[in-house]
Parts: structure tokens; sequence; C-alpha cells
């Protein structure tokens, strides 16, 4: 039964892009627990089979769907995969996502892309593509995995993500007025500093130091599933009302005035 308090994403269908690891990952268990069928997308199979199993283990249903969300073809791929597979997509979580950490000075134009044709078009073309779909349905969730870093801070060496990240805030928004006369709700979420999955590629801050847990107010870096319950809560029913907003999950950090160096 659909929206029991125990399943509350029962009979939907999710696909999660950038399921295969850390937080993309805790949201595909968390929304599978939920009782979503799950379709985890992202461009290394092993691990996207690796999670698929793991929640099949726990009896829920789960896809890998190999995919490069910067690539179009890819992402029609995804999605055409899943109406084949499951007849409807229920919810969108955009996750996939790398940074480059270098400074503008360094930075090239093609690693500029690369970030933001993850980030950025990555999520636009996802949404894009499940839109016509959730629209004939008269529901859909589109859950934006963005950040606090762009939208409300920075860090050095981060202005490709950030920028990436800002855009999504603004995409959030006003794509959350586009679909409101569709059923359809648009939110981001601004994870602060989230435990990184030792499969993750790209710029690691390796395993978040001693000195940086301290700094965070409640004493620890989130866990990816943390941010998985959040999301299983703007898709499901309860969160009905909630649309255009980006809900901070960060332990407090940034509203800090002063906080220490790491
Ligand atoms: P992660 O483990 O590296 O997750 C990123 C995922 O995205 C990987 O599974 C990766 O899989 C996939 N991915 C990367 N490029 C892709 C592409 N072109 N097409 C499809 N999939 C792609 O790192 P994470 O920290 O959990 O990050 C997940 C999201 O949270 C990102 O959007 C990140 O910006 C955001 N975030 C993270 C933190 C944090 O502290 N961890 C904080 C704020 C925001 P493949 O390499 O196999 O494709």
């Amino acid at each position: 039964m659909s929206n029991s308090i125990g399943t509350p994403l029962a009979g939907r269908v999710a696909i999660i892009t950038g399921g295969g690891s850390g937080i993309g990952r805790g949201i595909a268990i968390r929304m599978a627990r939920a009782g979503a069928s799950v379709v985890v997308a992202g461009r290394r199979m092993d691990i996207l089979d690796k999670v698929c199993d793991e929640i099949k283990a726990l009896g829920g249903q789960a896809l890998a769907v190999p995919t490069d969300v910067s690539q179009k073809a890819d992402v029609d791929k995804l999605i055409q995969t899943t109406i084949d597979q499951y007849g409807k997509i229920d919810i969108l979580v955009n996750c996939a996502g790398i940074a480059n950490v270098k400074t503008f000075v360094e930075i090239s134009d093609e690693k500029r892309d690369d970030v933001w044709n993850t980030n950025l078009k990555g999520t636009w073309d996802c949404s894009k593509a499940a839109v016509p779909y959730m629209i004939k349905q008269k529901y859909g969730r589109i859950i934006n995995i963005s950040s606090v870093t762009g939208p409300m801070v920075a860090n050095k060496g981060w202005t490709a993500y950030a920028a990436s990240k800002g855009a999504i805030s603004g995409f959030t928004r006003a794509l959350a007025l586009d679909l409101a006369q569709y059923g359809i709700t648009v939110n981001a979420i601004c994870p602060g500093w989230i435990k990184r999955d030792p499969t993750a590629k790209g710029a690691v801050i390796s395993d978040r130091s001693a000195k940086l847990n301290a700094s965070i107010p409640l004493g620890r870096v989130g866990q990816p599933e943390e941010v998985g319950d959040l999301a299983v809560f703007l898709a499901s029913d309860g969160a009905a009302y909630i649309t255009g907003t980006e809900t901070v999950i960060d332990g407090g950090n940034i509203i800090q005035e002063q906080k220490g160096d790491f």
C-alpha cells in the first residue's frame, strides 16, 4: 500500500544519478527501503551492480543503467530503459556530480566544461528527458543535489564547482515554477561535509579529519544515508506542498560566524 508509515515511497519509481557511490548510494538505499523501485545510473557498472545487489538483499527492487549524464544520448537511454522496465518515473534525483579543485587561474576550459557538463547540464538534461513522463502522470518529484558551496558559501579553488551548484539553485527555483501546474515539485538539497565513499573519484578531500569534525557544531561529518532520509521525505506525499526550496544538511556548519581552519 502506498504511503504507509514504513514505506512512504511504496509503488514509486525513482531514478538516482550518481547512485553507485557516496550520497547517491545513500539515497538509493534509503529510497528502496522506503518502498521505491530504484534505478541507479552512473558510468561505472561495477559499483552500480553492487548497490543493486545490496538493495535486492534488503528485499527491494533495483536496476543499474550505465549512464554518463554529460552525454544526452546516454540520458535518453536511461529514461527509456526506466520506462521500458517500470512504465513510469515518479522521482528523479540528480546527484551525479564532480569537482575539479583548481584555482580560477589554473583551471582549464576543458576541466571547467567537465564540471559544468556533469553537474549542471546533466541535471538539466535528465530533468528535460524525465519531465514529459511526469507531466503525463500529473505527478513528479525532482530533487537536485546541490551543495552549500556555491549557493551559500565558497571555498578557495572551487570556482567551476561553485558556479555549477549556484546555477542549480536558480534552476531549481525556476523549474519549480514552470512545473507546479503539472503537480511536479522541484527541490534542492545542499549538503555540507558528508563522508566520502572510498570509491570516489576526482577531487577527494580524503577522509574527513578530526580537526574538521571538531569544527562542525554537531561534531562530525554527515552520513550519506542522512541525506537519503531527507531525500525520502522530499519525495514523499508528506512534502506535497514543498517546492522550489533548498534544504541545508551540514551539522550546523555554515551558520557559524567563525570556523576553525583545517
Ligand atoms: P561520489 O561518491 O564521487 O559521487 C558522485 C557520483 O556521481 C559517483 O557515483 C559517480 O559515478 C557519479 N558521476 C560522476 N560523473 C558522472 C557522469 N558524468 N555521469 C554519471 N554519473 C557520474 O561523491 P559524493 O560526495 O557522494 O557526491 C555526490 C553529490 O553530492 C555530488 O553532486 C556532489 O557535488 C554533492 N555533494 C557532496 C558533498 C560531500 O561532502 N560529499 C557535499 C556537497 C555536495 P561514476 O564515476 O561511476 O560515474
